[in-house]
């Protein structure tokens, strides 16, 4: 059944003409054609489901901030939310204007601020040539994949460029105190991060940590990535932060946890059920997929998986 509804949805969203704008802040990002869209879904006994574009690569995005706070709260544990908060901002990904008032201290870690000081917190033990390579490890392990997930250096080379914001929040954070390292190795490995460039498929594998209460599955049994109330906790944040100041009304919509990036990506989690990726790179005016939200829309609505949904049990 669910084979179906996934192959459906591709094909209703290929028919919708209205699909948001592409990223235009840097090249590699404006260059992707709008028509791009590809669904994958991992359900929990291991089966997997796509649809459209689902193994074409593309740019993650801010769905690496999932992966980025995973990897901090296994270094440093809970001393990380004394530097980062957990509520949603109710302001664009890149905004400034809280820092000031909030003392350099980010609402959540999943708008870029809140990100930029998770990498701060991995450099603490880390070279960014190694944090970079252990994100890289992390999300090939994740996603059961091979050496094909890599780093678009294009990209990460782009944002580097333009990243004026990223550097004004990372330098006011520093002025605060919040940052401990060197602003542009913090930078460049946010940068990196970003530039992660994967399928839906390989998200949606690297997403089964959250839908399996921080277990994988794998050929040796059960493997273990955070613990159950980590991956409940990140879970929580996704649902109330993961979509910027459009993050109550991805819940209303579609109520699950997810995170989107600016590379039209979006990452959500049924927990129990299924991890799912869904990618269109035009996007609303919060910078999340257009195309991507209303298939996640319809996907609940055709299977009930809404974490609101009464369940039995
Ligand atoms: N690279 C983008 C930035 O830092 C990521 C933002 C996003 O995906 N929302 O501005």
């Amino acid at each position: 059944m669910i084979g179906g509804i996934v192959a459906e949805i591709a094909a209703e969203m290929a028919a919708i003409a209205d699909r948001g704008t592409v990223a235009g802040y840097i090249p590699p990002l404006a260059r992707v054609p709008v028509d791009k869209f590809g669904l994958a879904v991992v359900m929990a006994d291991g089966t997997l489901h796509m649809a459209g574009d689902a193994e074409e690569a593309f740019s993650i995005q801010s769905i690496s901030k999932v992966f980025a706070l995973t990897l901090a709260l296994g270094a440093v544990g809970d001393q990380l939310w004394k530097r980062v908060g957990r509520e949603p901002s109710g302001s664009a990904f890149n905004s400034i204007v809280q820092l000031e008032t909030e003392h350099g201290i980010p609402r959540n870690p999943f708008i870029n601020a809140g990100a930029i000081v998770v990498c701060d917190v991995l450099l603490g033990r880390l070279r960014p040539r190694e944090a970079i390579g252990q994100m890289l490890r992390f999300v090939r392990e994740l996603a059961g994949d091979d050496d094909t997930i890599r780093i678009d250096e294009t990209v990460a080379q782009a944002e580097q460029d333009t990243g004026f914001r990223n550097m004004a929040l990372a330098n006011y954070m520093r002025a605060f105190g919040n940052i401990h390292g060197d602003v542009g190795m913090v930078l460049g490995t946010y940068f990196h991060f970003c530039a992660l460039a994967m399928s839906c498929r390989q998200l949606a594998m690297a997403g089964r940590y959250l839908m399996d209460g921080g277990r994988v599955a794998s050929e040796t049994g059960p493997h273990r990535v955070i613990t159950e109330s980590r991956a409940r906790r990140i879970n929580a944040l996704m649902m109330s932060c993961g979509h910027y100041d459009n993050s109550g009304d991805f819940a209303f919509r579609i109520g699950l946890p997810g995170k989107s990036g600016v590379g039209g990506g979006i990452l959500a989690v049924a927990p129990g059920i299924a991890s799912i990726a869904v990618w269109s790179p035009g996007l609303n005016e919060a910078g999340n997929s257009h195309l991507g939200q209303l298939a996640l829309e319809w996907l609940v609505q055709r299977t009930g998986w809404s974490v609101f949904e009464p369940r039995a049990g």
